[in-house]
């Protein structure tokens, strides 16, 4: 998905707080612009948060009922320096991208869009979709990737059982490694994305990586996460150190997003769908868009009332970066 926006606001951020266990983000609606439009709750970037290892950007959306919100259409855009992962619980969602790749976003697989240098793309929720629920994601680009040639790639996990306390646990490992399982998905830094089910009253104690920081997304039912009772669309984030957590779900059990990776050190600056090191980068993107330039390519078969989504004017001033810290 594209971060629609009209006016994408330039956060203010306060440095995060080094603090012990898990802080706890909540998502903030976003409208993602045009009539019946879907909203989505976004929670990274966050103003006490920018990043969970390199993952930059989390919107949880749904469940929606397609014939009242309208479900997905988004136009061609375009994205520079992150990487996209999309991954639904339900509804069908057509990807057409200027690296030729056409493919859909089905529930359980995972599609992984790389637009280092610049892509741009469309996402259509498809004619027998009636309900969309999923999560959008991005990931930030290290320095010497950044400028990687246009990706795509899609993974189908198997579903594992997890040992438990109590109750039933699976996982859908669709990013990097956990509990023995792993993802062939290339990344450019160290990930990890996975669904986790936890049947009714189940209670798991997941073994993690103390190198890693870690965020735990709560889709649907309820769960404790380290004795806290999260929200739907909560993100709980927590540093790096600990070596486990513990999930224990209420009686309806829980799907949760777990994300994870080590500290990104890097400052970014990030404006709409573009991620680059300096205003001026974002500045050159957003020209270059508006330009139509070769540097985005085109998307070949989108039919919808714009051919392409124009970029918002840039706000007044200089845009800022931001870190592990906030904003710089
Ligand atoms: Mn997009």
């Amino acid at each position: 998905m594209s971060n629609t926006e009209t006016h994408p606001s330039e956060l203010t951020a306060e440095p995060n707080a080094d603090m012990d266990g898990w802080q706890v983000l909540q998502g903030r609606d976003v409208p993602l612009g045009g009539p019946r439009a879907m909203t989505v709750r976004r929670t990274l970037p966050h103003r006490d948060r920018s990043f969970v290892g390199a993952w930059c950007f989390a919107d949880h959306y749904g469940p929606d009922d397609v014939a009242s919100t309208g479900g997905m259409d988004v136009a061609p855009h375009p994205h520079t320096g992150l990487q996209t992962v999309s991954w639904l619980f339900e509804g069908e969602i057509e990807h057409r991208d200027s690296g030729g790749n056409h493919g859909m976003v089905l529930p359980g697989e995972v599609n992984l869009m790389t637009g280092g240098h610049g892509i741009c793309h469309s996402e259509v929720s498809t004619p027998s979709t009636t309900t969309l629920h999923g999560v959008q994601l991005w990931v930030a680009l290290p320095e010497e990737a950044r400028e990687a040639p246009r990706a795509f790639e899609h993974f189908a996990p198997e579903l594992i059982s997890l040992p438990t306390q109590a109750g039933e646990a699976h996982a859908l490992v669709f990013l990097g490694e956990l509990a023995g399982t792993s993802s062939p998905v290339l990344t450019h830094t160290p990930l990890l994305g996975a669904e986790l089910r936890l049947g009714p009253h189940a209670r798991l104690r997941l073994d993690l990586r103390e190198d890693f920081e870690y965020g735990v997304l709560l889709d649907t039912g309820s769960v404790e996460l380290d004795g806290i009772a999260l929200h739907k669309a909560d993100l709980a984030c927590r540093e790096t150190g600990p070596s486990s957590l513990e999930l224990v779900a209420g009686e309806d059990g829980a799907r949760l997003v777990l994300l994870g990776g080590p500290p990104f050190e890097e400052e970014i600056v990030m404006w709409w769908n573009f991620v680059g090191r300096t205003h001026e980068d974002i500045e050159k993107a957003r020209e270059q868009w508006q330009a139509e330039s070769e540097r985005f390519g085109e998307v070949e078969g989108y039919v919808g009332k714009v051919d392409r989504l124009p970029a918002p004017a840039l706000p007044g001033g200089t845009l800022r970066a931001r870190g592990r810290r906030g904003k710089v």
